[in-house]
C-alpha cells in the first residue's frame, strides 16, 4: 500500500473540505524499526517513552537506532492498564525538557495517546513505534484520555512517522490482534451513523472518505481466520487498515467517519469500568461486541411502522445518569444541557424522514452476520455477556449515548424505545 499518496498534500473535494493529513513517513513492513535512524536528521535530544511491556518488545532495537541522540527515557511500569491519566500525563510532562525535540513512544493505543497530548501541549513532534495493532488511533487527531475519572478526547496533532514491524505485530498478544479486527468491524456501524447524522442533522459528511472506509473495511472483515493464525500478509493488512482509519480522521479532523453509537458503548463499558473498578475489554474488543449491539437496536427499530417519540422526564432521567456515572454524572449532565438535544423536536424530523431512515437501516449487514465475522476472529458473545451481564448493556444500549454530543442511532432508539424496548443481549 502506498501511503505517500494519502499524506503531506491538501486535497480539494467535492464535499467542501479541504482534506489534509500531516503524517510524514508510515512504514508498516518487516524490520521497520531497522530504518528509525534514517528518519531522525535534525533531531538531537529524543525522549523515549515505553512501558515495561512495550519495552521488553523493542525498547533496545529503538534505542539502538536513537543512539547518542536519546536525551531521556520513561518507563511506565507494566502491571495492570497503564491508564492515560493525570499521573501519566505529569510523569512525561516532567521527562521531557526545553531542549527536547522529538518523543519516540514504544506502543499502541496509551502510549500513542500520552505522546499525542504532550506532543501538542509542548509543541513537540512524536514518532509512534507500533507494537500491536490493536486500534485505530496511530494517524488519526485527539487522544483519548481519562481526567477526573472521566473518558475525554482533547483535540491534537498526528504522529509525524508511524513504524510498524510486521514481525512484531504478529507477535502481539491475540487479543491486541482482535481488537484491532474489532476496532475495523466497528466502522460498519459508524459509516451507518454518519449518514444517518447527515440525514436527520445535515452533519457534514464527505463521500469520499467514507467510500475510503468502507473499501479498506471490505478488505480486512474476511481476514479473521488468518489473523487468528497471525498471518504476516493479514496481520500488515490490518494494520494499513487501522492506518487508513486514522487518516481518514485527520481528513475530516474529528473522529465522527471512525466513531460513532459503538464506541459510545465500548466508552461506557470503559468508563464504568473505571469509575466501578471492575475489570473492561480492550478498547477494540468492546467495540466489536458493540457493533452487534448497535445493529440490533437499528433491527428493533426497523420493526416499528410509525416512530412515536416518547415524553422526556428529566428527574428520572437525571437519576439513572447519577446511578451509572456517580462521580462523573455532574459533568455527563452538563454536557447534554449545553447540547440541548433533549429538548429538540425530534418528532417532526423523524415522520418527515421515516422512509429514508429504514431505508439506510436496511443496508447494514445484520446483526447474526457481524456475529459471525467476530466468530471467525475468535470473538464470541457469550464472553461479552459473561463479562458485563444482560443489565449493564441494556444501560450501555440507552445511557451511552449520553456521554457524548455526537448524534447517532442511540438517540433515535432513546426516543422510540428507550429503556421499554425488548432489546436484549442474546435476541440475535
Ligand atoms: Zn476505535
Ligand atoms: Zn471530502
Amino acid at each position: 500500500m502506498d501511503f505517500n499518496k494519502l499524506l503531506g498534500k491538501k486535497i480539494v473535494c467535492r464535499c467542501g473540505m479541504t482534506h489534509y493529513c500531516p503524517i510524514r513517513h508510515v512504514i508498516i513492513e518487516k524490520n521497520a524499526i531497522s530504518k528509525l535512524s534514517g528518519l531522525l536528521d535534525g533531531y538531537q535530544n529524543v525522549v523515549l517513552v515505553a512501558d515495561e511491556n512495550t519495552y521488553a518488545v523493542c525498547g533496545h532495537r529503538t534505542e539502538a537506532q536513537i543512539g547518542a541522540r536519546l536525551e531521556n527515557k520513561v518507563v511506565y511500569s507494566g502491571e495492570g492498564f497503564l491508564i492515560p491519566d493525570e499521573s501519566s500525563i505529569t510523569a512525561l510532562n516532567t521527562a521531557v525538557s526545553g531542549k527536547t525535540d522529538l518523543m519516540v513512544g514504544i506502543g499502541s493505543g496509551v502510549i500513542n495517546d500520552l505522546c499525542k497530548y504532550i506532543g501538542s501541549q509542548r509543541g513537540l513532534p512524536y514518532y509512534i513505534v507500533a507494537t500491536a495493532p490493536s486500534m485505530d488511533g496511530y494517524a488519526s487527531v485527539g487522544a483519548a484520555l481519562v481526567i477526573g475519572g472521566m473518558k475525554v478526547n482533547r483535540p491534537t496533532g498526528t504522529a509525524e512517522a508511524i513504524i510498524a514491524d510486521t514481525e512484531v505485530l504478529r507477535n502481539a498478544p491475540l487479543e491486541m490482534i482482535q481488537s484491532g479486527y474489532g476496532d475495523i468491524i466497528g466502522k460498519y456501524s459508524c459509516l451507518n451513523d454518519w449518514k444517518f447524522a447527515r440525514l436527520v442533522r445535515g452533519e457534514a459528511f464527505c463521500p469520499w472518505v467514507h467510500d475510503f472506509i468502507q473499501e479498506t473495511v471490505q478488505h480486512v472483515a474476511g481476514l479473521g481466520k488468518k489473523l487468528l493464525k497471525r498471518d504476516g500478509e493479514s496481520i500488515k493488512t490490518l494494520m494499513e487498515a487501522l492506518v487508513c482509519t486514522g487518516i481518514a480522521m485527520s481528513y475530516i479532523g474529528n473522529s465522527r467517519p471512525a466513531s460513532g453509537s459503538e464506541h459510545h458503548l465500548s466508552h461506557f463499558f470503559e468508563i464504568t469500568g473505571i469509575l466501578d473498578k471492575k475489570p473492561y475489554f480492550l478498547h477494540g474488543r468492546n467495540v466489536a461486541y458493540s457493533t452487534v449491539i448497535t445493529q440490533r437496536l437499528r433491527e428493533e427499530l426497523l420493526t416499528l411502522d410509525n416512530p412515536v417519540c416518547r415524553s422526556f422526564d428529566r428527574d428520572k432521567w437525571e437519576r439513572e445518569i447519577h446511578r451509572l456515572y456517580t462521580t462523573a454524572a455532574r459533568n455527563v449532565i452538563d454536557l447534554q444541557r449545553k447540547a440541548g438535544w433533549y429538548e429538540l423536536d425530534w418528532q417532526s424530523l423523524y415522520t418527515d424522514k421515516w422512509a429514508e431512515i429504514q431505508e439506510l437501516f436496511a443496508g447494514m449487514p445484520s446483526s447474526v452476520s457481524l456475529e459471525h465475522l467476530l466468530n471467525t476472529v475468535g470473538l464470541s458473545m457469550d464472553e461479552f455477556i459473561r463479562e458485563y451481564g444482560e443489565a449493564k448493556i441494556r444501560d450501555a444500549a440507552v445511557y451511552a449515548k449520553d456521554l457524548k454530543n455526537r448524534y447517532t442511532v442511540l438517540w433515535l432508539y432513546w426516543s422510540l424505545i428507550g429503556e421499554d424496548g425488548r432489546f436484549s443481549s442474546d435476541s440475535g
